[in-house]
């Protein structure tokens, strides 16, 4: 099962991550945006560990939930808002447990995602993160019954594949959208972060 204490990696290892490509989030970000992806996504997660850290959470919605509130109080820009309704809506799913097998995180993390879309309006081949999270999650939830390794590692194969997928795109949602055709040829810098953290997610729980 994946625990409240898998949890607490799960977040180091994704502060970590995004600490460690800071510069190259935002390098993308300064391509078709405003190069500013590293530096929200690393001021999101120095918050979140702050607040977390010393804190005793009775489950993982506690947990998720610190999260949200951080990514959606402290983190500007698109992604601050549509992290944190993520975090928000995994947080919901998952109130009261300390422990969830795998279906039962792949349904929350799916939660997140609609939460996204529902927030964002991003549909696959927009070039944002949503390419990066829909076929992950839906490999996730294909495979969660079988081997956890396994499932896991499909669904990063997944993410990457979302991630690159956005290269060749013209964006139409978010800041990258406004340069029309001229965004083609540069990988998304939210896909790119997305991909990071399911990283950190199957580290943690493996
Ligand atoms: P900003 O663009 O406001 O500076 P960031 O640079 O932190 O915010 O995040 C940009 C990322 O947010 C993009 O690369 C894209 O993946 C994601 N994004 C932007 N708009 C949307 C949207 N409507 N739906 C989903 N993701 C989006
Ligand atoms: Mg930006
Ligand atoms: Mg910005």
């Amino acid at each position: 099962p994946f625990t409240l204490e898998m949890g607490r990696i799960a977040l180091a290892k994704m502060d970590q991550a995004v600490e460690s490509h800071r510069e190259y989030l935002t390098e993308l970000d300064s391509a078709i945006g405003d190069a500013d992806h590293g530096i929200n996504m690393s001021r999101g997660f120095r918050k979140t560990m702050e607040k977390i850290q010393g804190a005793e959470h009775p489950d993982l919605g506690a947990l998720f939930r610190d999260v949200a509130m951080v990514m959606m109080g402290s983190v500007g820009g698109a992604s601050g808002p549509l992290y944190g309704t993520f975090f928000m809506k995994v947080s919901q799913k998952l109130a009261g447990k300390d422990q969830v097998e795998l279906p039962q995180l792949a349904e929350a993390l799916q939660e997140g995602l609609n939460g996204i879309v529902a927030l964002g309006k991003a549909q696959v081949g927009d070039k944002t993160m949503v390419d990066t999270l829909v076929p992950a999650l839906s490999t996730l939830a294909a495979e969660a019954e079988g081997d956890e390794r396994s499932a896991w590692d499909k669904t990063v194969a997944a993410a990457e594949q979302g991630m690159t997928s956005t290269i060749p795109l013209v964006a139409r949602k978010g800041r990258a959208s406004y340069l029309g055709e001229r965004s083609a040829g540069h990988q998304d810098p939210g896909a790119t972060s997305t991909y990071l953290l399911l990283n950190c997610l199957r580290a943690a729980a493996l």
